[in-house]
């Protein structure tokens, strides 16, 4: 039976996309070869790659505007330290939302001066900080859209004329910003996108080549762009199945139509946690995720029963982070509104059980 999965990465991706992935394995579009067996500078490929980075930049609404899609590997992670290697010449301002915001600061460390401007450190990173001034003397700024271990979401993005950088591993596609505002975006495949293996940088080629240091080549995003993201061999499974990941969620209407089903999951999943009494959400009300819904149980006398109860449901990865406990419920796009109902009716079984 398959299974509702609220895992957070790697996750859930549209069933039609794992069919498709997996015949090209076996057989890519009837060529007598696999996708994984073919040179990278095949024709075959070549369309792949240009195909992922230009429906990139089409959803996000940045055809025409100065920037270029990657297809990089290393993760969000080395991007860390690939965004501060390019781009932080003295001084640069990170906002602290949690673990993967913490992890970015302490790379950007290496590369010179960081100033944390504001942070949720001080409640588990249970919101999102607001109010705060940003410097202007500042190379750029860094924040984290959607903090996937805490379950805040960002949905203010900071107003400032420096350049603004961000994770979006977590969110990327899931709602419509207006992503112009941003000079660097940068995500894991494998929470929205695709399969673990490959990490999207969208950046404004007008932000690089004005720091001062050498950069060695697989860590410049301007060598990567001059060779169309194929200075070494990319990973072409990871590339080819985010690509019809892409081409699914143009189908479905963009970015427009997944968010208003995002919006309904979300709205299902966090009145459940509000009005059964048994369950209590982890985040700020007004800053709560989309994507990623944590709680706990208000009496953990019943952890067994729920947890049996969702085993029997078919629900899998609803296990919180060690740095929250409780639980997370994942709702990436390509979750559907019969899995989270699915959770929600377990939820409301446990309540009248109880
Ligand atoms: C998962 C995650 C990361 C780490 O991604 P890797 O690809 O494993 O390096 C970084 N930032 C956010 C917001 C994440 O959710």
């Amino acid at each position: 039976m398959k299974k509702h999965n609220f895992s957070a990465g790697p996750c859930i991706l549209p069933q039609e996309v794992f069919k498709e992935a997996s015949q090209a394995v076996l057989d890519y579009n009837d060529s007598g070869l696999s996708i994984i067996e073919i040179s990278h500078r095949s024709k075959d490929f070549v369309d792949i790659m240009e195909e992922a980075r230009s429906l990139a930049l089409e959803l996000l609404g940045l055809e025409g505007k100065g920037y270029k899609a990657l297809f990089l590997q290393g993760g969000a992670s080395t991007q860390f330290l690939m965004a501060a290697y390019n781009l932080l010449q003295s001084k640069a301002g990170y906002i602290n939302t949690g673990s993967w915001s913490d992890k970015a600061i302490k790379e950007a460390k290496f590369f010179g001066e960081v100033v944390e401007i504001a942070s949720s450190k001080d409640a588990n990173y249970n919101y999102i900080p607001k109010g705060y001034e940003i410097p202007t003397d500042i190379d750029y700024l860094h924040c984290t859209s959607n903090n996937t271990i805490f379950g805040t979401q960002i949905k203010d993005i900071p107003v400032t004329n420096v350049p603004l950088v961000c994770d979006m591993s977590s969110d990327i596609f899931s709602r419509e910003l207006d992503y112009s505002k941003f000079s660097l975006i940068y995500a894991g495949a494998q929470k929205n996108m695709g399969p673990a293996g490959t990490t999207l940088v969208v950046v404004k080629e007008d932000i690089l080549g004005k720091i001062k240091r050498q950069i060695p080549s697989m860590l410049d995003y301007q060598v990567h762009i001059s060779k169309g993201s194929m200075f070494n061999t990319p990973p072409v499974f990871a590339v080819y199945t985010s690509m019809l990941t892409l081409r699914w969620l143009k189908k479905l209407g963009g970015i427009a139509a997944i968010e208003e089903l995002n919006e309904k999951k979300a709205k299902l999943i966090y009145s459940e946690i509000d009005l059964n009494p048994l369950f209590k959400g982890f985040a700020a009300k007004e800053d709560r995720s989309h994507m990623n819904a944590t709680f706990t149980l208000v009496n953990e006398d019943l952890k067994e029963t729920f947890e049996t109860m969702c085993k029997e449901g078919g629900i899998n990865g609803v296990n919180g982070h060690r740095s929250v406990g409780g639980y997370r419920a994942s709702m990436y796009n390509a979750m559907t509104m019969n899995s989270v109902a699915a959770l929600v009716d377990i939820m409301g079984d446990l309540e009248r059980k109880a």
